[in-house]
């Protein structure tokens, strides 16, 4: 019943609603942390990402700090209007993009080159026309747009990875080894920066461009992106692409570690999103708190269903794993309170950064 439950998978608004005065038994377990929004609303992520980099700096040295710097320059809009203005001046001609915090499915986003293009954003503060008589400002963020993405048969892509957690004191995380890469629709050039099918690549909006063939899909599944990376630019290059992807998950976890209420009751599934250039550098763009479990083909609704299935093993209400697990079903241990040994190579450095126990984009 509402009331009467064990195990819950809720949306975000349910526990907005409800979490606080919700009593919890010992065994329970629900899908979200009580402040999720920390690392999944694009303003707090960058706002927990800068303060985590200047204590890594602070405490570990430049270096360290650098490993952070997989983020596009962000200004949270208005209140770091300033700000933005002076780094828009700085580096003209720069695309960037305009992303509203609270939406998903790349509603309300757009992209820019020159300030008036925003003076009408600025003037209505981005309002929808349904929003217009509210006072309240939309938050959006302000970001320097990747002009060199990775291309493939000429089109962009971007990359869905999961990662599960089960608490943030001590941090324990897991990889998921399948994933999958969200291509465009059509070429992409930079003479068009408003035709959306080129530059955005949710399936929510590939799928409405009159071309889409839904045979097809607009998804790679990230086994066949490495194969196909590793034939173009051999197995080095991208052993250090995917290991500056873990480095990804696990400083973007660290940076809201100390920030996120951590609870016994609470695991997390998050769908990163991650955009890769033409110098195999791996971005972080996004990280989604209720990643769409909707499937696009047979391909895509067996991993998701086996992605659920092997996330309930790891959550493990009946209390059949000992806690040693490094590996279940398709997840790999890749943080347990410090790094966790891939076959005994911990200490062993990919491009300054420990290798993880992770198989992303492997068979398994
Ligand atoms: P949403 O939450 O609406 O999906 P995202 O941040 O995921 O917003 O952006 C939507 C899409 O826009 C991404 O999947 C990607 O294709 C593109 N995109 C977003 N930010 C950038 C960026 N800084 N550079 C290049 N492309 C971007």
């Amino acid at each position: 019943s509402e009331e009467e439950w064990d195990f819950l998978w809720c949306d975000v608004s349910w526990l907005r609603e409800n979490f606080d005065h919700a009593y919890m038994e010992e065994h329970v377990r629900i899908c979200h942390f009580r402040n999720h929004y920390e690392l999944s609303r694009k303003n707090y992520l960058v706002k927990n990402l800068k303060r985590f980099r200047k204590q890594l700096e602070r405490e570990a040295g430049k270096l360290e700090a650098a490993k952070c710097d997989f983020f596009p320059k962000t200004f949270e809009m208005p209140s770091e209007y300033h700000l933005f203005v002076e780094e828009f001046h700085k580096k003209p001609g720069t695309t960037w993009i305009m992303k509203p915090v609270g939406r998903s499915q790349g509603k309300g986003i757009f992209l820019f080159r020159k300030l008036k293009d925003i003076v009408d954003w600025k003037k209505d503060g981005g309002r929808t026309e349904e929003q217009k008589d509210e006072t309240q400002v939309e938050t959006y963020v302000a970001q320097q747009y990747i002009e060199n993405p990775y291309l493939i048969g000429g089109r962009k892509f971007d990359l869905r990875v999961y990662v599960l957690v089960t608490s943030y004191i001590p941090l324990k995380a897991w990889l998921y080894r399948d994933g999958f890469a969200r291509f465009s629709n059509t070429r992409f050039t930079l003479n068009s920066i408003d035709d959306h099918y080129v530059h955005l690549t949710n399936v929510a909006v590939q799928k409405t461009a009159r071309d889409y063939d839904p045979e097809k899909g607009c998804k790679w599944m990230i086994q066949q992106l490495r194969q196909y990376l590793t034939a173009k630019h051999g197995a080095g290059s991208v052993e250090v692409l995917f290991a500056d992807m873990d480095n990804i998950f696990i400083k973007s976890l660290q940076s809201v570690q100390k920030v996120i209420i951590s609870d016994k009751h609470c695991f997390e599934l998050y769908g990163y999103d991650i955009l890769i250039d033409r110098n195999l550098k791996p971005w972080l763009l996004e990280v989604n708190a209720s990643p769409s479990l909707i499937a696009s083909s047979q391909e895509d609704y067996e991993l998701k269903c086996h992605l659920l299935k092997d996330t309930l093993h790891i959550v493990d209400m009946e209390g059949r794993l000992t806690g040693k697990e490094k590996r279940v079903g398709g997840f790999d241990l890749i943080w347990n309170d410090g790094p966790v040994s891939r076959e005994g190579n911990l200490g062993t450095l990919v491009n300054g950064n420990f290798m993880a126990n992770t198989h992303l984009g492997t068979y398994s």
